[in-house]
């Protein structure tokens, strides 16, 4: 469905009124999807390079919707962007992720180390209340915030870079870190890189999936991994589905890796599984 200004609802016009009547009915639905419980989160590992050890997860959420099954976050994130129940998702997703890592910690030694990253959108990143959530997020699961990654993509920062600094420098005054997503695919240009208070880049899958068989890919990796270091930022290459790939980026110097190599997004019990097989640190 088109988006529609808040104004839109004032002309009737009958080729729109069925876009704004799915929009509203969306909404109705996602309201009570978020009173219901419907959402779940999944958590996808997040290894060290070398080691290939689980250092972290990211939380990707999930709608258990009682007539459409399973949908991915493709099929609803832009919609509750649109309408503005992304505030209350994101908040939602922020706080069970951190209470899940709150669970793992007791559960296991093996999570003692465990970081998670959780995704912001554009309209919770510009969201006036968003460093009071995190810190009550952070404050209610009782988790370290240097345990906690937000990740942010770059279109979010280029919208106002002023203000994104502010926000970015208030988050990180809270002790968390944070991560520029799907690294590459934006505009962010090196000089606004560089003022960034920004402790990660997430190399995007789109670079990754010809970086052991493209040579352009392989050279762009490679800059944004040279980039990393020469910012003292840490590097991850997302979507890693084969083991060519994996030895690459290593060779690379990629510090971290996350992809279906390592493991899909998974329930809790899983994860706790894979912390409780692997060696300890
Ligand atoms: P993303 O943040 O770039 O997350 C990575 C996506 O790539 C995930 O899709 C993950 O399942 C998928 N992926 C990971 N490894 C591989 C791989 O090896 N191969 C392939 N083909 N795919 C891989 P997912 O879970 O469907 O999420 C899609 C997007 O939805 C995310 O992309 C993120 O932008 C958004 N999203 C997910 N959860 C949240 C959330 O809680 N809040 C917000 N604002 N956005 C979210
Ligand atoms: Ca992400
Ligand atoms: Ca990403
Ligand atoms: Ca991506």
């Amino acid at each position: 469905a088109k988006r529609a200004g808040r104004n839109a609802y004032a002309v009737f016009d009958p080729s729109m009124s069925r876009s704004v009547l799915e929009e509203a009915q969306q909404r109705v639905d996602m309201e009570r999807g978020l009173a219901e419980d419907q959402f779940e989160v999944l958590y996808q590992p997040v290894v060290d390079m070398r080691t290939r050890r689980v250092t972290g997860v990211e939380a990707l959420v999930r709608w258990r919707h009682p007539e459409r099954g399973l949908l991915s976050p493709y099929s609803f994130i832009a919609a509750a962007e649109a309408n503005g129940l992304i505030v209350p998702l994101g908040r939602w997703v922020l706080r069970r992720a951190c209470a899940q890592l709150a669970r793992w910690r007791a559960e296991t030694p093996a999570a003692a180390h465990l970081k998670i990253n959780v995704n912001l959108s554009a309209r919770q990143f510009q969201y006036a209340g968003l460093v009071d959530d995190v810190a009550a997020a952070l404050s209610d699961a009782g988790i370290p915030a240097n345990h906690l990654t937000l990740e942010i993509t770059e279109s979010m920062l280029m919208a106002d870079i002023t203000a994104a600094i502010e926000t970015l420098g208030a988050l990180r005054s809270l002790g968390v870190s944070l991560a520029i997503d799907d690294f590459g695919t934006g505009y962010s240009s090196l000089s606004y890189l560089k003022q960034l208070p920004v402790d990660i880049i997430k190399i995007d899958k789109s670079f990754v999936d010809g970086v052991d068989t493209d040579p352009s890919d392989h050279a762009l990796v490679n800059a944004m991994v040279g980039l990393g270091k020469a910012l003292r930022m840490q590097t991850v290459a997302e979507g890693i589905e084969t083991d060519a790939q994996w030895s690459v980026l290593r060779r690379i110097g990629c510090d971290h890796g996350q992809g279906y190599l390592f493991g899909r997004p998974a329930d809790h019990a899983t994860v706790l599984g894979l912390l409780t097989t692997q060696d300890l640190p």
